[in-house]
C-alpha cells in the first residue's frame, strides 16, 4: 500500500499515454494523389452532374454504403451537419416535438431546434445508457415527429423497442451512430437500425478525417432530401424538377476530396482498430471487474459494443465516498495522453452534462432574444432538473467514463490504469475523511 498521489505520495504513472493515431502513411498516398489531381472538390450548386460532388466523394459514398450493407450514404462535412440534414429530410414542421436523449453530445438535441422543432427530452437506461423505450413513450404526443436515438459510449439503442413505439404512433428514427460504427445488433450494424443513420469522421472518433460526417439510408427519397439540403437546394429544386419544397433552404455541408480520400482508407481499417479497442477493453475488466465498487459496462442482448468510451458504474455505498472523490484521485495518479494534452486526463465524472441543463434550455432562448421557437409554439416545455432522473444521477453521482483503451496503449499501459484504481480502491479509506 503506497500513499495516495492526491496526498502527496508518488504517481501510479509518470509518463504520458501515447496517442491515438489510427491516420498513417497509407492515407497519405491517397492525399497525395488527390493533392496531384488538383481536384480539391467537384461540388456545383446546381442541377448537374456534378451536384453529387467529385469522385472521392462518390466513392467513399458507394463503399460506406456496401459496407454497412445500406442502399445509401451521403457524405457530409461532419455528424452535426447529418443531423441538421436528417431533421430537415424527413419534413419536420416549425413545432413539431422530437424526441432525443440528454445524455450525449450536443447537436443531438440541437439539430430539432434548426427547423423550430422543439427537443423533448426522454430519459435513458441505467444499465445501457441509450434512450429507455418506457420513458421515450410517455414522452409522446399528437405533436411528436420523430426520435433521435444515440447509441452511446459505442453500443446500439434499443432497436426492437424503440422502433416498434416509433411504428406505433408513425414516428421517424434518426439514428445517431457517431459514437457506434462497426458495432452490431443482430444481423444489422449500428446506423442502419432507424429510417436515417449518421455517422461522425471527426478526430475524437473511431476513424476520422478530421471533421466530416456520413448519413445513411435505405429510403430513395430521404437520401434524396439529404443530398439536395446538403448542396444549395434552393438553387437545385427548378431545373431538376422538384415539386415538394418542404425544408428545401439548402446549406453547404459539402466534404472535400482530401476528406473523403482519407476516409475511404480510414474505412477498411475499421474492423481491426475495433477489436484492438475489445481486446483492450476485454484486458481492462479482467482486472477491474475486481474491484467492488465497480460495475463493467453491460452489453445489451444480441448486441456488440465498440467502446468508444469505457464506461464504468462507481457504487457510492460500497466505497463509502462519493465517485468525484474517487475520480479526483485517480486522475491523481495518471497522465494525459499524447497529442491530446490540452484535454487532460481522459477520465470524467460522467459524460456530457445532461443537455436540459445548459443555458438555451434553461432560458429557453434560441432564435432571437424572444424565446422562439418554444414561445411562440402554444405549449411549455419543462427542462428542470428532475426531468430525467436516471441520466443526472448517473451524470452527478455514478457513471465514470475514461478512453485509456484506445488502440496504441500497450499491456504495461493498461497495466498501469489497473494498477490506479486498485491502488486507490485500496487506500479508499483515506480519501473518505
Ligand atoms: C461526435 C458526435 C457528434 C458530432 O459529430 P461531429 O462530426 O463532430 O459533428 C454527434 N453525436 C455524437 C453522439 C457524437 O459523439
Amino acid at each position: 500500500m503506497s500513499k495516495l498521489a492526491i496526498f502527496g505520495g508518488e504517481k501510479v504513472r509518470k509518463t504520458k499515454f501515447p496517442p491515438y493515431l489510427p491516420i498513417g502513411e497509407e492515407e497519405l498516398e491517397e492525399v497525395t494523389e488527390v493533392f496531384r489531381s488538383h481536384v480539391f472538390s467537384r461540388f456545383l450548386g446546381c442541377w448537374h452532374e456534378d451536384f453529387f460532388g467529385g469522385p472521392q466523394v462518390r466513392s467513399l459514398e458507394e463503399e460506406w454504403a456496401k459496407f454497412f450493407g445500406v442502399r445509401h450514404a451521403v457524405a457530409v462535412n461532419s455528424a452535426t451537419s447529418a443531423l441538421y440534414c436528417a431533421v430537415g429530410a424527413i419534413g419536420t414542421e416549425p413545432f413539431d416535438e422530437i424526441i432525443v436523449s440528454p445524455y450525449t453530445m450536443s447537436a443531438s438535441a440541437t439539430a430539432p431546434l434548426i427547423y423550430n422543432a422543439i427537443p423533448v427530452f426522454a430519459d435513458v437506461e441505467a444499465d445501457c445508457f441509450c434512450l429507455d423505450v418506457a420513458s421515450v413513450e410517455e414522452k409522446i404526443t399528437d405533436r411528436t415527429r420523430a426520435i433521435i436515438v444515440v447509441d452511446i459510449f459505442g453500443q446500439p439503442y434499443d432497436s426492437d423497442g424503440i422502433n416498434e413505439l416509433a411504428r406505433k404512433h408513425n414516428l421517424k428514427v434518426i439514428e445517431d451512430c457517431a459514437q457506434a460504427p462497426y458495432a452490431r445488433y443482430g444481423d444489422k450494424f449500428a446506423g442502419t437500425l432507424g429510417d436515417i443513420g449518421i455517422f461522425s469522421l471527426n478526430y475524437h472518433k473511431h476513424i476520422h478525417c478530421g471533421e466530416g460526417g456520413i448519413i445513411v439510408t435505405d429510403d430513395a427519397e430521404l437520401a434524396n432530401k439529404l443530398r439536395l439540403i446538403r448542396n444549395h437546394a434552393e438553387a437545385v429544386v427548378e431545373s431538376k424538377g422538384e415539386t415538394d419544397l418542404v425544408n428545401m433552404v439548402g446549406f453547404n455541408y459539402r466534404m472535400t476530396e482530401m476528406e473523403a480520400a482519407v476516409a475511404r482508407r480510414q474505412l477498411r481499417k475499421l474492423p481491426q482498430l475495433v477489436e484492438e479497442r475489445r481486446k483492450n477493453v476485454r484486458y481492462l475488466e479482467k482486472e477491474l471487474a475486481k474491484i467492488p465498487c465497480l460495475t463493467m459496462p453491460n452489453v445489451r442482448n444480441g448486441a456488440d459494443h465498440v467502446y468508444y468510451a469505457h464506461a464504468l458504474k462507481f457504487d457510492e455505498a460500497i466505497a463509502g465516498v462519493h465517485r468525484n472523490k474517487f475520480v479526483e484521485a485517480v486522475k491523481a495518479e495518471l497522465t494525459p495522453m499524447e497529442l491530446r494534452e490540452t484535454e487532460g486526463i481522459k477520465i470524467g465524472c460522467g459524460y456530457a452534462k445532461p443537455l436540459y441543463l445548459q443555458p438555451m434550455f434553461q432560458k429557453q432562448i434560441a432564435y432571437g432574444s424572444r424565446g422562439f421557437p418554444w414561445s411562440a409554439s402554444g405549449r411549455r416545455y419543462d427542462y428542470s432538473l428532475g426531468v430525467c432522473p436516471v441520466t443526472e444521477d448517473l451524470h452527478f453521482n455514478s457513471l465514470i467514463t475514461h478512453e485509456y483503451m484506445l488502440p496504441g496503449v500497450t499491456k504495461d499501459d493498461l497495466d498501469d490504469i489497473v494498477a490506479t484504481f486498485v491502488k486507490v480502491w485500496e487506500n479508499v479509506g483515506e480519501i473518505r475523511g
